[in-house]
């Protein structure tokens, strides 16, 4: 399974697919995209089964040029390996897209309260929970990295979540707990990844994401904090290994 994000100035669909596919050697069963674009549109494409799958429709039918991205290869753990339950998963009326990697132990107790506020959920998987919190918590604020702090604080487990909105595009915000994520720095462009895989192609220059770290990246900023939305200090490494 594996996470790739994208912002900068260059169309993301194919540099998703790229790096979705550099990760694949991690397996996965279904895999899937979402881009927005400079006027706020987003769009999601997800197949289960390879890549190629996935590849195919969107030689068929573009996505479009979207500079802002999200891509996601699952492993299901929590709802069979099928188009519907692939990533990413929408919320905030498909305004907002999260991706996940892990599994997110309370989900069912979560699921049960969004059940009860009248959230209607189109999947059986753990993360669809954490997206529909997520769009609770941003129809609150309006502020997406004070409502993603407030959704990865209440989410137990293991998880690399990523998340975007129409409303934000060239934002990309990500948390990661007990599963690995890690920033690529560009120039006027910045990834995320799984690992460094995702981006090796594009950058050499890296930061180590912490546990209980959150990350928001724009196509000239990285922002670090813990769960609490404490500033930390992310760590550089250059990427050595032969791509
Ligand atoms: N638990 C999530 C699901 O089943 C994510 C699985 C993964 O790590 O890909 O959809």
């Amino acid at each position: 399974c594996g996470i790739v994000g994208y912002v900068g100035p260059r169309p993301s669909q194919d540099i998703l697919i790229a790096g979705l596919a550099r990760l694949e050697y991690r397996g996965y069963d279904s895999a899937g995209i979402a881009v927005i674009d400079g006027n706020g549109d987003l769009g999601m494409r997800k197949k289960a089964g390879k890549l190629s799958m996935l590849r195919d429709s969107l030689a068929d039918a573009p996505l479009g040029d979207g500079t802002t991205g999200i891509g996601h290869t699952r492993w299901a753990t929590h709802g069979g390996p099928t188009d519907v339950n692939a990533h990413p998963h929408l919320a905030d009326d498909d305004k907002l897209a999260v991706i996940h990697n892990g599994i997110i132990e309370n989900f069912s107790a979560l699921r049960e309260e969004l059940l009860a506020s009248g959230v209607e959920f189109r999947s059986e998987t753990d993360t669809e929970v954490a997206a529909a919190l997520l769009g609770r918590e941003y129809a609150k604020s309006g502020n997406l990295q004070d409502a993603f702090q407030n959704v990865v604080n209440r989410l137990e487990g293991a998880f690399t979540l990523l998340a975007m909105h129409e409303d934000h595009p060239g934002l990309v915000v990500g948390a990661r707990r007990n599963s690995p994520l890690v920033i690529g720095l560009g120039e006027g462009e910045n990834f995320l990844g799984s690992d460094v895989a995702a981006f090796v192609e594009h950058t050499r220059k890296a930061l180590a994401i912490g546990q209980d770290q959150i990350v928001s990246i724009t196509p000239s900023e990285v922002t670090v904090t813990d769960f609490s939305g404490s500033p930390v200090e992310a760590e550089p490494f250059d990427v050595s290994w032969d791509a």
